[in-house]
């Protein structure tokens, strides 16, 4: 699967494109079997489906793909169905995932730039880049990424996890948080972690990244080391923490996750406990 995003749609039309629908912050999906779940329909007319706008985003196996949304009162058509998107996540094939995501996230961007935040003018599309301008003012608007850090923190032989209080109950994750503004990554790393657990961390290293399109996050992961403090938990974000062997892991998140490849990753390295 190979795809490749771009702003401008085809000139000529000769492949009939994919249609990305969304609805309430659902996507349509044709849930034919449980096997096969299809993120995008290619016929919107036999469905009936007059979506409000549409925003073409890419190229997926070389055919133009569309993001649009329906207003709230349509319902799903005979034999599809509105389904969470993040509970796509592990269920259909990753690389679709993603650019389901990446649909997602241009189709809420189109969505909630219509009007200029300085002037409240319309604005339209610019054509040399995905952005949007206002006609009055000249103000442009990009597509909108948050960055946030994901971070394992080991201690010897174990690892922090902790029960948010926004995950459902029995599930430890390893902390993460928004990224401030003039907050390089590394300080946010140590902000956070000394703000939810009250401990000190070091040898803060980059570990990798994952798009978290719920709705425009881009998590950046790190590993760190214990440096120093007592552990004192922020019990408006935090149920429970406490360090962790690899042989004693409570319940985690699932294999598609970054938090997930973190905790492998500890897991990996630290077998002996
Ligand atoms: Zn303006």
């Amino acid at each position: 699967m190979e795809f490749i995003p771009g702003h401008l749609p085809p000139s000529v039309v000769t492949q009939t494109p994919r249609w990305f629908i969304f609805r309430d912050n659902k996507i349509l999906v044709n849930q034919a079997t449980d096997t096969t779940v299809t993120p995008y329909i290619t016929d919107l007319e036999k469905f009936g489906l007059h979506p409000l706008r549409q925003q073409f985003f890419g190229f997926l196996d070389g055919t133009p793909c569309y993001t649009t949304e329906l207003s709230d009162g349509n319902n799903a058509p005979e034999a599809l169905v509105f389904h969470e998107l993040r509970g796509l996540l592990g269920v259909i094939d990753d690389e679709l995932f993603a650019v389901a995501g990446y649909a997602n996230q241009i189709m809420q961007w189109n969505q909630t730039h219509q009007y200029c935040g300085r002037c409240g003018n319309p604005t339209r599309d610019k054509q040399d880049e995905r952005a949007k301008i206002c006609l009055s003012c000249g103000l442009i608007n990009y597509p909108r990424v948050t960055p946030a850090i994901i971070v394992a923190v080991v201690r010897d032989d174990t690892i922090l996890l902790a029960r948010s209080t926004r995950f459902r109950s029995g599930f430890y994750s390893v902390l993460a948080g928004f990224v401030e503004p003039g907050e390089n990554l590394e300080d946010c790393v140590k902000r956070e972690i000394r703000e939810e657990v009250g401990i000190v961390v070091k040898k803060i290293r980059y570990f990798g990244s994952q798009p978290w399109p719920f709705p425009n996050s881009l998590m950046v992961a790190f590993t760190a080391e214990y440096r120093g403090g007592e552990m004192s938990v922020d019990a408006s974000e935090i149920i429970d923490a406490g360090w962790f062997s690899s042989r004693h892991l409570p319940q985690i998140p699932g294999k598609q996750t970054i938090a997930r490849q973190l905790i492998d990753w500890f897991v990996t390295n630290h077998t002996n406990s």
